[in-house]
């Protein structure tokens, strides 16, 4: 997989592309789904989520630029696959879910899978989690309408977003740097993400 769908379509950071090698994405899908675990594409997990396209995981944290030392926030957590693979990439790792039925579990499976450092928290990731800011690195599962004027402020000078945008159906990935008050922002891809759900996010329909 590392070498066929992240490499060969220009994947290069080491360091992650190392991770992704590393992360058995079989033990974070349920059990019907272990055959698919390495097709590059995005797989249900319950509760109408789903586990992001290895592709999107990678490339999202290669955005990032994360260097070992980074503080690191992951917003929606799902089955924690994304926040295992930046784990072995940054040097702590938040992360933050809002479904209790995903939340809870996540946070045991990567406690059994030996990602025990990667701290998870239940509630409304749209807003940031404030006590551990500020953040090097922010990224995001769950597209919201804007970035959070939250995860901005939670975020370190220097430091990176990696989120996607959009309403429902479309989104943009975009990268926001910050240089002092003002955030460069680049695009990255088109992409197809669940909604950010939240204070800061959509509303719940
Ligand atoms: N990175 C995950 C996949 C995330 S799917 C993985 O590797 O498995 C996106 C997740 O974001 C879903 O679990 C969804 O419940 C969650 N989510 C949506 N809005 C949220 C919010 N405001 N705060 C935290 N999590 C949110």
């Amino acid at each position: 997989m590392v070498e066929r769908d992240l490499r060969g379509r220009g994947l290069a950071d080491e360091r992650v592309l190392r991770a992704m090698a590393h992360v058995p994405r079989e033990d974070f899908v349920p059990r019907w789904m272990r055959r698919s675990a390495y097709a590059d594409q995005p797989l249900e997990i319950g509760a109408g989520q789903t586990i992001s396209q290895p592709y999107v995981v990678a490339a999202t944290l290669e955005a990032a630029r994360i260097a070992e030392s980074d503080r690191l926030l992951d917003i929606g957590t799902g089955s924690g696959y994304g926040a295992a693979v930046a784990s072995l990439v940054a040097a702590e790792v938040f992360s933050v879910e809002r479904l209790r039925d995903l939340a809870r579990p996540a946070e045991r499976r990567l406690a059994r899978l030996g990602y025990g450092g990667v701290r998870v928290r239940l509630g409304d990731g749209s807003v940031g989690w404030p006590e551990h800011a500020p953040y090097d690195v922010i990224i995001a599962g769950a597209a919201g309408p804007a970035i959070p004027p939250a995860w901005k402020e939670q975020l370190r000078d220097g430091g990176r977003i990696v989120a996607p945008v959009g309403n429902r159906l479309e989104q943009r990935l975009v990268r926001l740097t910050r240089r002092g008050s003002a955030f460069d922002e680049e695009f990255l891809m088109d992409v197809r993400y669940v909604p950010l759900i939240g204070e800061q996010g959509h509303s719940e329909r």
